[in-house]
């Protein structure tokens, strides 16, 4: 197991207890946590291990992807391929339009979606400005990444992460300053996604091309 594993799973098992009590409300996980990830674009080689993983792990229907992987030719011609799912932004403009709150924040970073509240009415698809959402054509609800909440709260890495062959994804608690992904963060001059949006993207990116930062 390496550090970075380590470091996750002793964070992680610290609010299993939490995540498994009653009371624990929606949007309420957070004990001072801030999930987040970063992404080394250089390590990434485009073989849609992550997405083919994600599929398989969330039950994703045929046709429609919670991650997946952009082939981006950049201005001197070199290939580079970027993978890309819900930013779990920080401002997430998704979360305002929902008229009966399915789609809520937690305190711990993550955006996601109460399928029991959700009435289908695609308005969060529509406010999302990084094409994140879909509507499930099976449950008829919006659907998009979770950050695995189901694996982390468990104890277990992110599926896209733990399936990439190069450890082009990092996974763990910003708030964490020993964690592998603050010390990315924190210590590398990394992007995110369209960031004049002012969403906050928890996407972090090492190396993200210019042509997929506008
Ligand atoms: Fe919402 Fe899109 Fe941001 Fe995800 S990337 S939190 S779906 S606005
Ligand atoms: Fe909310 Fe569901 Fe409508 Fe999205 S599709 S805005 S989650 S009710
Ligand atoms: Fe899919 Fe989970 Fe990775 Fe999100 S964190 S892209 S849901 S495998």
């Amino acid at each position: 197991m390496d550090l970075s594993r380590r470091e996750f799973l002793k964070g992680a098992a610290g609010i299993v207890l939490l995540a498994a009590t009653p009371t624990a409300a929606q949007g309420q996980r957070g004990e001072g946590r801030r999930w987040a990830m970063y992404v080394d674009v250089a390590k990434c080689y485009g073989c849609y291990a992550c997405v083919a993983a994600c599929a398989a792990e969330n039950n994703v229907p045929i046709g429609v992807f919670r991650t997946w992987v952009e082939r981006v030719v950049k201005g001197d011609g070199t290939v580079v391929f970027v993978p890309k799912q819900c930013n779990h932004c920080e401002n997430p403009p998704c979360v305002k339009p929902c008229p009966t709150g399915a789609t809520y924040k937690t305190d711990d970073g993550l955006v996601l979606v109460n399928d029991a509240l959700c009435i289908g009415c695609g308005a969060c698809v529509k406010a999302c400005p990084y094409g994140a959402r879909f509507m499930d054509p099976v449950k008829g609800t919006a659907n998009k990444c979770t950050f695995c909440d189901h694996r982390i709260y468990n104890g277990t890495l992110p599926a896209c992460v733990e399936a990439c062959p190069t450890g082009a994804r990092v996974f763990g608690d910003l708030n964490d300053p020993n964690s592998e992904v603050s010390k990315h963060v924190r210590g590398g001059q990394v992007q995110v996604w369209k960031p004049a949006y002012g969403t906050g993207p928890q996407i972090y990116y090492d190396g993200l091309p210019r042509e997929v930062e506008a």
